[in-house]
Protein backbone atom coordinates (compact mmCIF):
# COMPACT_ATOMS: atom_id res chain seq x y z
CA UNK A 1 0.00 0.00 0.00
CA UNK A 2 1.30 3.56 -0.86
CA UNK A 3 0.98 6.44 1.72
CA UNK A 4 -2.29 7.59 0.21
CA UNK A 5 -3.61 3.80 0.28
CA UNK A 6 -2.53 3.49 3.99
CA UNK A 7 -3.91 6.75 5.03
CA UNK A 8 -7.51 5.83 3.49
CA UNK A 9 -7.54 2.79 5.57
CA UNK A 10 -7.12 4.62 8.68
CA UNK A 11 -9.00 7.46 8.34
CA UNK A 12 -11.34 7.09 5.05
CA UNK A 13 -15.21 6.36 5.99
CA UNK A 14 -16.97 4.30 3.69
CA UNK A 15 -20.89 5.20 3.70
CA UNK A 16 -24.20 4.34 1.88
CA UNK A 17 -24.47 5.57 -1.97
CA UNK A 18 -20.95 4.80 -3.09
CA UNK A 19 -19.12 7.52 -1.23
CA UNK A 20 -15.83 7.64 0.50
CA UNK A 21 -15.57 10.09 3.27
CA UNK A 22 -12.27 11.98 3.33
CA UNK A 23 -13.20 15.18 5.22
CA UNK A 24 -10.48 14.39 8.35
CA UNK A 25 -7.20 14.99 6.14
CA UNK A 26 -8.38 15.75 2.37
CA UNK A 27 -11.57 17.92 1.92
CA UNK A 28 -12.43 19.24 4.83
CA UNK A 29 -9.40 19.36 7.19
CA UNK A 30 -6.46 19.19 5.13
CA UNK A 31 -3.33 17.35 5.68
CA UNK A 32 -0.54 19.34 3.98
CA UNK A 33 2.08 17.07 4.75
CA UNK A 34 0.19 14.20 3.22
CA UNK A 35 -0.60 16.55 -0.17
CA UNK A 36 3.17 17.55 -0.43
CA UNK A 37 3.94 13.88 -0.62
CA UNK A 38 0.91 14.03 -3.26
CA UNK A 39 2.34 16.93 -5.03
CA UNK A 40 6.03 15.08 -5.20
CA UNK A 41 4.17 11.76 -6.47
CA UNK A 42 2.25 13.42 -9.23
CA UNK A 43 5.75 15.67 -10.35
CA UNK A 44 7.72 12.35 -10.29
CA UNK A 45 4.69 10.86 -12.48
CA UNK A 46 4.79 13.52 -15.23
CA UNK A 47 7.91 14.89 -15.36
CA UNK A 48 8.38 14.30 -18.39
CA UNK A 49 5.30 16.79 -19.27
CA UNK A 50 6.02 20.35 -20.55
CA UNK A 51 3.13 21.73 -17.82
CA UNK A 52 2.55 26.01 -17.36
CA UNK A 53 -0.32 25.47 -15.70
CA UNK A 54 -2.58 23.20 -13.40
CA UNK A 55 -6.10 23.44 -13.54
CA UNK A 56 -9.03 22.47 -11.10
CA UNK A 57 -12.64 22.82 -10.12
CA UNK A 58 -13.86 24.19 -6.62
CA UNK A 59 -13.71 23.91 -4.00
CA UNK A 60 -12.27 20.87 -2.92
CA UNK A 61 -9.50 20.44 -5.78
CA UNK A 62 -7.72 23.87 -4.92
CA UNK A 63 -6.33 22.78 -1.54
CA UNK A 64 -4.27 19.59 -3.41
CA UNK A 65 -3.91 21.80 -6.86
CA UNK A 66 -1.86 24.53 -4.94
CA UNK A 67 0.80 22.46 -3.26
CA UNK A 68 1.34 20.16 -6.51
CA UNK A 69 1.81 24.03 -7.88
CA UNK A 70 4.54 24.50 -6.30
CA UNK A 71 6.29 21.25 -7.47
CA UNK A 72 5.76 22.21 -10.79
CA UNK A 73 6.41 25.84 -10.48
CA UNK A 74 3.55 26.91 -11.97
CA UNK A 75 -0.04 28.93 -11.35
CA UNK A 76 -3.06 27.10 -10.31
CA UNK A 77 -6.44 28.04 -12.32
CA UNK A 78 -9.35 26.76 -10.40
CA UNK A 79 -12.61 26.48 -12.49
CA UNK A 80 -15.84 28.38 -10.41
CA UNK A 81 -19.17 26.49 -9.80
CA UNK A 82 -21.96 28.70 -10.72
CA UNK A 83 -25.80 27.88 -11.21
CA UNK A 84 -26.72 30.65 -13.46
CA UNK A 85 -24.44 32.50 -15.50
CA UNK A 86 -25.10 35.54 -18.15
CA UNK A 87 -21.50 36.32 -18.74
CA UNK A 88 -21.06 35.74 -22.63
CA UNK A 89 -17.44 36.42 -24.56
CA UNK A 90 -15.02 36.31 -21.35
CA UNK A 91 -15.70 33.07 -20.02
CA UNK A 92 -15.41 29.07 -20.97
CA UNK A 93 -18.44 27.29 -19.84
CA UNK A 94 -19.07 23.57 -19.13
CA UNK A 95 -21.45 21.83 -17.58
CA UNK A 96 -20.74 19.55 -14.63
CA UNK A 97 -23.56 17.32 -12.97
CA UNK A 98 -22.24 17.10 -9.40
CA UNK A 99 -21.71 13.16 -7.92
CA UNK A 100 -22.11 14.31 -4.22
CA UNK A 101 -24.90 17.09 -5.11
CA UNK A 102 -27.05 15.53 -7.40
CA UNK A 103 -27.48 18.86 -9.05
CA UNK A 104 -25.88 20.02 -12.37
CA UNK A 105 -23.48 23.03 -12.36
CA UNK A 106 -22.00 25.60 -14.83
CA UNK A 107 -18.22 25.77 -14.30
CA UNK A 108 -16.55 28.40 -15.50
CA UNK A 109 -12.79 29.84 -16.11
CA UNK A 110 -12.04 33.53 -17.59
CA UNK A 111 -10.53 33.32 -20.36
CA UNK A 112 -7.99 35.48 -19.51
CA UNK A 113 -6.52 32.93 -17.60
CA UNK A 114 -6.40 29.70 -20.00
CA UNK A 115 -5.61 30.33 -23.79
CA UNK A 116 -3.95 28.22 -26.73
CA UNK A 117 -0.22 28.44 -25.18
CA UNK A 118 -1.63 26.59 -22.22
CA UNK A 119 -0.39 22.89 -21.29
CA UNK A 120 -2.25 21.85 -18.40
CA UNK A 121 -2.49 19.61 -16.29
CA UNK A 122 -5.67 18.94 -14.16
CA UNK A 123 -5.90 18.00 -10.81
CA UNK A 124 -8.97 16.79 -8.42
CA UNK A 125 -9.83 15.05 -5.28
CA UNK A 126 -11.80 12.34 -6.32
CA UNK A 127 -12.86 10.88 -9.51
CA UNK A 128 -15.98 9.34 -9.93
CA UNK A 129 -18.06 9.15 -13.48
CA UNK A 130 -15.87 11.49 -14.44
CA UNK A 131 -18.26 14.66 -15.06
CA UNK A 132 -16.09 16.58 -13.45
CA UNK A 133 -13.09 15.87 -15.51
CA UNK A 134 -14.81 15.98 -18.50
CA UNK A 135 -16.65 19.52 -17.79
CA UNK A 136 -12.60 20.54 -17.37
CA UNK A 137 -11.06 18.72 -20.41
CA UNK A 138 -13.91 20.68 -22.31
CA UNK A 139 -12.78 24.15 -21.14
CA UNK A 140 -9.10 23.77 -21.80
CA UNK A 141 -10.30 22.16 -25.54
CA UNK A 142 -12.17 25.23 -26.06
CA UNK A 143 -8.88 27.38 -25.10
CA UNK A 144 -7.37 25.68 -27.35
CA UNK A 145 -4.94 24.55 -24.98
CA UNK A 146 -3.37 20.72 -24.53
CA UNK A 147 -4.22 18.72 -21.67
CA UNK A 148 -0.98 17.41 -20.58
CA UNK A 149 -1.93 15.07 -18.19
CA UNK A 150 -4.81 14.82 -15.39
CA UNK A 151 -3.96 13.97 -11.29
CA UNK A 152 -6.95 12.55 -9.19
CA UNK A 153 -5.94 11.66 -5.58
CA UNK A 154 -8.58 8.77 -5.16
CA UNK A 155 -10.40 7.08 -8.39
CA UNK A 156 -13.53 5.15 -7.37
CA UNK A 157 -12.38 2.30 -9.94
CA UNK A 158 -16.09 0.42 -9.90
CA UNK A 159 -17.26 4.13 -11.37
CA UNK A 160 -16.90 4.53 -14.82
CA UNK A 161 -15.12 7.92 -14.98
CA UNK A 162 -11.29 6.51 -14.90
CA UNK A 163 -12.15 4.10 -18.49
CA UNK A 164 -14.40 6.80 -19.93
CA UNK A 165 -11.13 8.96 -19.52
CA UNK A 166 -8.07 6.46 -20.44
CA UNK A 167 -10.36 5.75 -23.43
CA UNK A 168 -9.94 9.25 -24.34
CA UNK A 169 -6.53 8.43 -24.25
CA UNK A 170 -5.49 10.97 -21.66
CA UNK A 171 -2.68 10.05 -18.94
CA UNK A 172 -4.30 9.65 -16.21
CA UNK A 173 -2.90 8.92 -13.04
CA UNK A 174 -4.28 7.82 -9.71
CA UNK A 175 -3.22 8.09 -6.23
CA UNK A 176 -4.95 5.88 -4.95
CA UNK A 177 -7.78 3.73 -6.93
CA UNK A 178 -10.72 2.16 -5.12
CA UNK A 179 -11.50 -1.51 -6.14
CA UNK A 180 -14.51 -2.14 -3.88
CA UNK A 181 -15.76 -0.87 -0.64
CA UNK A 182 -18.63 -1.62 1.60
CA UNK A 183 -20.75 0.57 4.07
CA UNK A 184 -22.01 -1.99 6.21
CA UNK A 185 -18.17 -3.56 7.20
CA UNK A 186 -16.52 -0.08 6.52
CA UNK A 187 -13.84 -2.66 4.59
CA UNK A 188 -12.29 -0.76 1.28
CA UNK A 189 -9.66 -2.48 -1.39
CA UNK A 190 -7.83 -1.13 -3.87
CA UNK A 191 -6.56 -1.78 -7.10
CA UNK A 192 -3.08 -3.24 -7.43
CA UNK A 193 -0.11 -0.62 -9.62
P1 LIG B 1 -17.42 12.82 -10.96
O1 LIG B 1 -17.64 14.12 -11.68
O2 LIG B 1 -16.16 12.12 -11.39
O3 LIG B 1 -18.62 11.93 -10.98
O4 LIG B 1 -17.23 13.21 -9.43
C1 LIG B 1 -16.10 13.93 -9.04
C2 LIG B 1 -16.42 14.93 -7.99
O5 LIG B 1 -17.41 14.47 -7.08
C3 LIG B 1 -15.17 15.21 -7.16
O6 LIG B 1 -14.68 16.48 -7.49
C4 LIG B 1 -15.63 15.13 -5.72
O7 LIG B 1 -15.76 16.44 -5.22
C5 LIG B 1 -16.97 14.46 -5.74
N1 LIG B 1 -16.96 13.04 -5.29
C6 LIG B 1 -17.24 11.97 -6.06
N2 LIG B 1 -17.23 10.84 -5.33
C7 LIG B 1 -16.91 11.20 -4.08
C8 LIG B 1 -16.75 10.45 -2.86
O8 LIG B 1 -16.89 9.22 -2.78
N3 LIG B 1 -16.41 11.16 -1.75
C9 LIG B 1 -16.23 12.51 -1.78
N4 LIG B 1 -15.89 13.09 -0.63
N5 LIG B 1 -16.40 13.25 -2.91
C10 LIG B 1 -16.73 12.60 -4.05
Amino acid sequence: MNFLEERIIKDGIVKEGNVLKVDSFLNHQMDISLFEQMGEEFKRRFSDKPINKILTIEASGIGIACVVAKYFNVPVVFAKKSKSINIEGEMYIAEVESFTHKCKNQVIVSKKFLNSDDKVLIIDDFLANGCALQGLISIVNEAGGTVEGIGIAIEKGFQSGGRIIRNLGYQLESLAIVESMDAANGTIQFREQ
